[in-house]
């Protein structure tokens, strides 16, 4: 299945696009690397793909329906940039806002024995287990994160979306990080991933979106990794290709 689809979607804030003629297929199972210099359209290209941004021309369909008419958010987990610093002041515990997630299952607004133990199976999933009774807005930008990832888990998303997950997060937890989502998708969770380290990103991902404005390439990571793609998009901006791995 196809679970996002653009065709020649361009995408501009004022005169100049952020986001020119790009085609991508992501299919269901994939995880898409999506990586670029700084300021080069990836945050805008998951909008437009999340129907957060409506394109100036193409097509973008999500789940094989126009993203526009697309309604089932529940499918879909979003982890934004703001994820590990923002949260806000509300009072709410990792575990009331995991079980949140699970309200869309649950008939009648009612959760059963059933939704709880999803909940818990959640938690565990993501190694949270032990925070479900912190408040969110005191969990670190790395737990955090997992308590949005078990959020998705409750409610059984078929996609995450995640835009540089780990900003600010140590390089140990970052690499449990890493492998939590690998096993995620492992287990079938479509995941879409903007990351600057390109070696998390060829390490884990089977397929690359690299991005300036264009695409530079779209398809398997072994055919990003033999071809130019990387130095021309980063080429023209001078900016230095973080490569940590
Ligand atoms: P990336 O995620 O690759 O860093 P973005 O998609 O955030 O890139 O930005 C692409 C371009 O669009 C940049 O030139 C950025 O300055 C511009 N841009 C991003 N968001 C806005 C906005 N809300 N209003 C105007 N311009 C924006």
């Amino acid at each position: 299945m196809t679970v996002v689809a653009l065709e020649n979607v361009t995408f501009a804030y004022g005169e100049q696009p952020a986001v020119k003629d790009v085609t991508l297929r992501v299919d269901e199972g994939d995880f898409l690397g999506l990586i670029g210099p700084n300021g080069s359209g990836k945050t805008t290209l998951l909008h437009l793909m999340l129907g957060l941004r409506t394109p100036d021309s193409g097509t973008i369909e999500l789940f094989g329906e126009p993203v526009s008419a697309f309604d089932d958010g529940e499918r879909i987990g979003y982890v934004s940039q703001q994820a590990t610093s923002g949260g806000g002041s509300m009072p709410v515990t990792v575990r009331e806002a995991v079980t949140m997630g699970r309200f869309a299952h649950a008939g009648h607004g009612r959760l059963t024995a059933d939704d709880h133990a999803i909940v818990d199976d959640a938690l565990e999933t993501v190694g949270i287990t032990d925070l479900a009774d912190r408040q969110v807005n005191q969990l670190s930008g790395g737990q955090r994160q997992r308590a949005y990832i078990a959020r998705a888990l409750a409610s059984e998303a078929d996609l995450l979306a995640l835009d540089e997950p780990t900003v600010g997060v140590d390089a140990e937890s970052r690499d449990a990080f890493y492998q939590l989502l690998e096993s995620l998708n492992d287990d079938g969770i479509t995941i879409i991933l903007i990351e600057h380290d390109i070696g998390v990103v060829t390490d884990r991902a089977n397929r690359i979106a690299c991005i300036n404005t264009e695409l530079y390439h779209h398809g398997d990571t072994e055919s990003f990794v033999e071809s130019d793609a990387l130095t021309e998009a980063y080429g023209a901006t001078g900016q230095v290709v973080h490569h940590h791995h």
